[in-house]
């Protein structure tokens, strides 16, 4: 069990900020069920919704990684360099 929050909620290792929240995971996984829930086709529309609200959740989250690490990077080159010593 505890591995399983460990996986789901990971902590960026030089500010300590979460990088993947649980809340993040969740949402998608919630998005994923009614995706699964609504194959049907009448529910096309609710479901290319649903489609979308995923797809944007993951873009935003990967935006937010790539900005997060852009942040970083003169500390991440440090610690490269460090580590290289
Ligand atoms: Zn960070």
């Amino acid at each position: 069990m505890t591995e399983e929050i460990s996986e789901l909620t990971t902590d960026c290792p030089l500010c300590h900020r979460p990088l993947a929240s649980k809340e993040y995971h969740q949402a998608i996984k919630e998005l994923e069920n009614k995706i699964q829930q609504n194959y049907d086709e009448k529910n096309k529309m609710k479901n290319e919704e649903f489609n979308r609200q995923l797809k944007e959740l993951k873009e935003r989250h990967e935006k937010d990684m790539k900005e997060h690490r852009i942040n970083h990077e003169t500390q991440i080159k440090k610690i490269e360099l460090d580590l290289a010593k």
